[in-house]
């Protein structure tokens, strides 16, 4: 093979540029990316050699060496991991394959360039980042297994790269760095140990020093204790030790919210150290994300994002689970029905339920913190996972009438909050917050000192279905069905306020129902309004509006659902319409106000009056004979 030189894909050339260019601060973070690769080429290398034993005929002693070059001020990262062929180099190296250039480079610009380390590894993009350091990077490497041929690949990071044919005899991969003006710290024993013990303790194989230009030798002591954290009892797992960790995992630099250590013993015995971020990644949302734990088993990597071991709803979750219960040459497709993984699954999710109650117990600002970030993500439980529903349920919060802005409430805080009279818990389903808190629905209720829980999730369309009740109280949408509310007593005395009152304005309903036979199924008086002069309301089992919009947004096919139009009687535009009607039945402004009470029906609800510019012209109007 002859040199080649390949351009890189241009997108890389703009990664590149923002990788050097906008990091100011944290260089340093190039050692960790590559030591990560190197330890990862490392466990690929070992969990291949379990089946394929050609993989490591040479009896590897794993290593990562650091080899300094100090006349050439030059670093070399050097494995003996997986390697890459020549086509893998070309393929790994010169494009960026999974989540895209383009939202690396937005996310960039959003984060205002500070959070460049953690977006490194989260777009997987580590390798770039030596480019920080180095003016050139070269790669030399041969891949494990029979019949491979080394190669080198070498790139000043300005635009292109070359591959050519190399030499090297042992299987691997060595990156020189052949370090910018000013890196020098980077030659130092001194400081390579201490971006090591920083970053990279925990790694498993041994990282070993040398400045001669040649490898370490094997008897010189390791820069790292390749302690397995989560094989260490509780006591012996610092907080430091495992929030590094945990920045290891996740190329999160925050510190996770929450740590959850876990040995189980028994049925099913295996080692875990869970983690709960503090905040959602940019990614918590999209489809098909990756999510799941490591796999260790008998202290070999099996695998990242192993998502049997996660119900989708726990996503958010980050952390590695070793077992020794499963066999060593496993695979994906083997575990799908392995009894122990299933056990391993629901052990887990018991426990990270048990934690979140413990936490909303114990610190419920911090849950409050944690369902803000991921509570949406938990919602999807109540849908998917009923056999942890009670639990699921009692995890939930809301934001509620009563509450200011955004703070949440719980099932149980609401019913503990209920005044005695009452006996249901209410809700209402609203496009946003705002149109929620001023909805007609509500105001009866507010006013006797009843909340409503406000749902404006997308999903909690879905979640109401699952909820019904909570502690024997049923669920009872503010905007459906005949609404009943208080004592016995009060409940009948509305009742005969009602029936009175459309006795006494039977006329003008019967008007404005043939005016807006269109529009509404019937035209009645309500026991849920105080202030306003009207709502609609839909029946018992209708779907709600917001889902109906939604719906229609999609194209989907939604049956025609005509609401109620309830009216108040308490409201003086209602005795108006009365002395208009009584005065002349032939007023035509009682039709323009039965519009009028329609559309603004519509707009407390988030929706708009059926014909806007009429219901403005309207408006006008009125205003203008006031
Ligand atoms: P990421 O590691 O997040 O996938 P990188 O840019 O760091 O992104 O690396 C790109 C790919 O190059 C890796 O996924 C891996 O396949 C390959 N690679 C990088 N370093 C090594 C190495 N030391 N040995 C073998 N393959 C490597």
């Amino acid at each position: 093979m002859s040199k080649k030189t390949h351009i890189f894909k241009a997108e890389i050339q703009q990664v590149l540029d923002l990788v050097i260019h906008s990091l100011y601060s944290k260089k340093e973070i190039f050692l960790r990316e590559l030591i990560s690769n190197a330890s990862d080429a490392i466990d690929r290398a070992q969990y291949l050699g379990l089946t394929d034993k050609s993989v490591v005929a040479d009896a590897p002693v794993w290593k990562i060496d650091l080899i300094v070059d100090k006349d050439d001020k030059t670093l070399a990262i050097a494995d003996n991991g997986i390697g890459m062929s020549e086509e893998e180099l070309d393929k790994n190296l010169g494009v960026i394959a999974n989540s895209g250039t383009k939202a690396f480079a937005q996310a960039l610009r959003e984060k205002q360039q500070t959070n460049v380390p953690e977006l490194i590894g989260q777009f997987g993009v580590g390798f770039y980042a030596a480019f920080m350091v180095a003016e050139t990077v070269t790669v030399i490497t041969l891949k494990r297994g029979e019949g491979q041929k080394a190669v080198k690949w070498s790139s000043a990071g300005d635009g292109s790269y070359t591959l050519e044919e190399a030499a090297r005899d042992k299987p691997g991969t060595t990156i020189v760095l052949k370090l910018r003006e000013g890196m020098d710290d980077f030659l130092n024993e001194w400081r390579l140990h201490e971006l090591v013990k920083k970053y990279s303790d925990f790694i498993a194989y041994p990282i070993r020093f040398s400045d001669t230009g040649e490898a370490p030798k094997e008897d010189a002591q390791p820069l790292n204790t390749m302690k397995a954290l989560w094989k260490r009892p509780k006591s012996e797992q610092t907080e430091e030790e495992t929030n590094k960790f945990y920045t290891h995992l996740t190329h999160d630099y925050n510190p996770p919210l929450k740590t959850i250590p876990m040995s189980v013993e028994g049925a099913v015995e295996f080692k875990a150290l869970l983690f709960l971020p503090k905040q959602a990644g940019f990614d918590l949302m999209m489809p098909n994300k990756k999510h799941g734990l490591h796999l260790y088993v008998r202290n070999v990597f099996i695998g990242a994002d192993f998502d049997l071991l996660l119900p989708e709803y726990l996503r958010f979750v980050k952390g590695v689970v070793d077992s020794s219960d499963l066999p060593l040459n496993v695979s994906r497709e083997m575990l799908q029905d392995d009894a122990v993984i299933r056990k391993i699954k629901s052990n887990i999710t018991g426990k990270v339920l048990g934690t979140l109650a413990e936490m909303m117990a114990d610190a419920p600002e911090t849950y409050t913190d944690f369902f803000t970030a991921f509570g949406r993500v938990l919602k999807e439980g109540l849908h998917n996972d009923y056999e942890n529903g009670d639990k699921l349920k009692a995890l939930m919060m809301f934001r509620s009438a009563t509450r200011d802005g955004n703070a949440l409430i719980s099932l149980a805080d609401y019913v503990k909050a209920m005044p005695e009279t009452q006996q249901e818990i209410y809700y209402l389903i609203a496009e946003d917050l705002e149109t929620a808190r001023h909805a007609p629905h509500i105001e009866a209720l507010t006013q006797r000192g009843y909340d409503v829980l406000l749902f404006t999730d997308p999903i909690d369309q879905w979640v109401v279905d699952t909820l019904r009740e909570f502690d024997g109280k049923k669920l009872v949408a503010v905007d459906k069905g005949a609404l009943e509310v208080g004592t016995d007593e009060e409940k009948a005395a509305a009742k005969k306020k009602i029936e009175a009152a459309a006795g006494d304005f039977k006329e003008l309903t019967a008007l404005i129902q043939e005016h807006l036979k269109d529009d509404v199924k019937e035209v009645r008086f309500s026991p849920r309004l105080t202030g306003s002069a009207c709502c609609l309301v839909a029946d018992e089992h209708a779907l709600n509006p917001s889902m109906e919009r939604l719906m229609r947004a999609m194209n989907q096919e939604v049956p025609k659902q005509l609401r109620t139009l309830e009216l108040n009687p308490d409201h003086a535009v209602i005795a108006r319409m009365k002395s208009m009607l009584e005065t002349d039945k032939n007023d035509t402004r009682l039709a323009d106000y039965a519009d009028l009470l329609f559309g603004q029906a519509l707009l407390a609800e988030g929706a708009s009056p059926k014909n806007p510019q009429r219901f403005t012209q309207l408006v006008a109007e009125l205003m203008a004979q006031v």
